[in-house]
């Protein structure tokens, strides 16, 4: 579909987000998008099917965006017709001991996922240039060199066989607001909200520079990153699942062929 194109940051771009609107559906309708989201669940299972039995590749999908933003619930609509055989998700919350003792991506690399599956990222490696960044976590030296670190990491990721997609779920301010507003109203959602969200908010403006500068930086011709319009959740799910489609497609994964004495096994 030829939106997705639209939504691709072109490499070394100078990104402003105020010019992207979080609204934006691509004229299409809810009712048309829920359709096509369908069609594109049966066909991302086809496709891992193929990707697994090849067991040559893998696809690495990363998800970033505000608190709010729908991270949670694209894996839940996007990811829920893949089998759980080849497919993991990891979150990468705050590092651990273990984790802060070495370098930022030892983490991220053990969780690179194997030939032949899908790994998706609940945030990801681009922390360590965000809230690292706006919470000066360490020196700008160290963080300010990470985006070259970071395009030679997921050069090497593509060149040895893992595909990256990255994806941050574009909201607005206010949408962020409203969602907040229904997680601490609703009983269903309010195990989810903390403090630290109420104070990530007053964050905003320096999240978006950072953002800013990790999408321009950061998005290559092998690992893209796009900017998806998230404040409405169903043309979020349809841009995400149709972008991975796109990407499994091109990939082409084949099927290996059956044994050349397949003639010769005789089942009783
Ligand atoms: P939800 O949206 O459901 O709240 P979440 O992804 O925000 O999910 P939390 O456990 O609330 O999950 O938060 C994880 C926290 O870990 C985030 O605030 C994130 O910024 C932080 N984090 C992740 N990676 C790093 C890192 N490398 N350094 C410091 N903090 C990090
Ligand atoms: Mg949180």
């Amino acid at each position: 579909m030829n939106f997705t194109k639209k939504l691709c940051i072109s490499p070394g771009s100078k990104v402003r987000l105020a010019d992207w609107d979080a609204n934006d559906t691509a004229d299409l309708k809810k009712d048309d998008a829920q359709e096509l989201l369908g069609r594109n669940i049966t066909r991302m299972a086809e496709l891992e099917y193929r990707l697994y039995a090849e067991g040559q590749r893998s696809l690495l999908i990363v998800l970033q965006g505000m608190d709010a933003a729908g991270k949670d619930g694209t894996i839940r609509h996007v990811m829920t017709g893949l089998n759980p055989q080849s497919c993991r998700v990891t979150a990468l919350k705050v590092p651990s001991a273990e984790e802060r003792g070495r370098d930022f991506l030892w983490r991220i690399h053990k969780a690179v996922p194997a030939r032949g599956e899908i790994g998706l990222f609940n945030r990801s490696h681009y922390e360590d240039v965000l809230v690292v960044r706006v919470h000066n976590l360490v020196p700008k030296s160290v963080w300010s060199a990470r985006y070259e670190q970071i395009n030679q990491f997921e050069g090497f990721l593509n060149a040895t066989g893992t595909r990256v997609l990255k994806f941050f779920l574009h909201i607005s301010k206010d949408e962020q607001r409203r969602r907040l507003l229904s997680r601490v109203d609703d009983p269903a959602k309010n195990w989810k909200i903390t403090p630290a969200d109420a104070a990530e908010r007053r964050c905003w403006k320096e999240y978006q520079r950072a953002y800013e500068d990790a999408l321009g930086a950061c998005s290559t011709k092998t690992a893209p990153w796009f900017v998806i319009p998230a404040n409405k959740k169903w043309f979020r799910n349809l841009a995400v699942s149709q972008i991975i489609v796109e990407a499994l497609e091109e990939m082409d994964p084949r099927l290996p062929k059956p044994p050349p004495d397949l003639a010769q096994i005789v089942i009783k």
